[in-house]
């Protein structure tokens, strides 16, 4: 069974988000309202040093209450592999489902897909690298080996009525092999939905990706498959993460990525900043008139308590400085 997300996106409107604007309003193709997952709990959890399991569930918690429609909750990985993901169960038996919310985990193969299917979960997201080296690394397999075992997963998840989305790491570049060719990384995306993927996201694993280059990508797949979602994961390494949405949101992708306080970080680059932060994310995006429907202080509430568990300051700057309009006593 696939659910009935195709050609609608996550959260998109299309180009005729533009029609019924008013005389006089700025012409924009930018769709009316995104959709945001927030990925704080686990890829930005996932690099940070182990937190206890009571702080992640109300960290969850507290997000599902911020207007977010979408929440990476956990990954069910091995424990030895990655401690930090370690309490899946216990989390996700722990925190209360809102029923506005779509909870999602993240699997590394088909054993992992087995044991988010059991318990419930209705959306899960296989992982493979566009680059060989990358792949191989974590996971000991090629890229088309990976590829085959996502068509089982995929089958898998379809059979149990959940969804599967197909996350391609280092889809602006890898570590090992530097540039990744757009042409490369497409093949695999295009593979995964020729194997029934339900929606596909690109992950700048590193933060490689720049506005060009994320419109040469994001172009080339929306081009080849227009009736597939497509959701964006953007690191900040370097800078760029919202620049790199601004690029996709003028293509029309409406789907993103963000963690809360911009949690998180990069395995490759001990000390780097993590994903985008959602607050930054959303004080932009609400700005240019694009709707998330999260309350911007509710997020920025989260993203003081993330901090608080984490017990580092964390990069985001909208948590810093608070919203444009804040002003304070003349
Ligand atoms: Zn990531």
């Amino acid at each position: 069974m696939r659910p009935e997300r195709r050609g609608k996106g996550n959260g998109s409107s299309g180009p005729e988000a533009s029609e019924g604007k008013k005389k006089g309003q700025i012409m924009t193709d930018l769709p009316e309202r995104i959709s945001v997952r927030e990925v704080g709990p686990r890829d930005g959890l996932q690099n940070e040093d182990p937190v206890p399991t009571r702080a992640k569930i109300e960290l969850i918690d507290r997000l599902s209450k911020t207007g977010v429609r979408r929440i990476e909750a956990v990954s069910f990985v091995r424990p030895e592999a990655i401690p930090q993901m370690a309490d899946a169960d216990e989390v996700w038996r722990g925190i209360q489902r809102a029923p506005s919310v779509r909870y999602s985990a993240l699997v590394p193969n088909l054993r992992g897909a087995h044991r988010a299917l059991e318990r419930g979960l209705a959306e899960i997201e296989a992982v493979v690298s566009a680059s060989d080296t990358h792949n191989r690394k974590n996971v000991n397999r090629s890229t088309e080996e990976s590829l085959d075992d996502i068509a089982m997963i995929i089958d898998e998840a379809h059979r149990r009525g959940a969804a599967c989305q197909v996350i391609v790491s280092t889809a602006w570049g890898c570590p090992y092999e530097g540039d990744v060719p757009v042409q490369r990384v497409a093949g695999v995306a295009s593979r995964a939905v020729a194997d029934g993927a339900d929606s596909i996201s690109f992950g700048d694993t590193t933060g490689m990706a720049t506005p060009r280059r994320v419109r040469e990508l994001a172009g080339a797949f929306r081009s080849a498959h227009p009736e597939v979602p497509l959701n964006l994961h953007f690191h900040n390494t370097r800078g760029t993460g919202l620049a790199n949405v601004l690029a996709a949101l003028e293509l029309g992708v409406s789907d993103f990525d963000a963690s809360v306080g911009g949690l998180g970080g990069c395995p490759y680059a001990p000390g780097a900043t993590g994903n985008i932060a959602t607050e930054e994310l959303v004080h932009m995006v609400e700005d240019m008139g694009v709707a998330t429907g999260i309350d911007l202080d509710a997020v920025i509430d989260a993203a003081a308590d993330a901090e608080r568990i984490i017990g580092r300051t964390l990069p985001s700057q909208v948590l810093r400085a608070g919203p444009r309009t804040r002003t304070i006593p003349a």
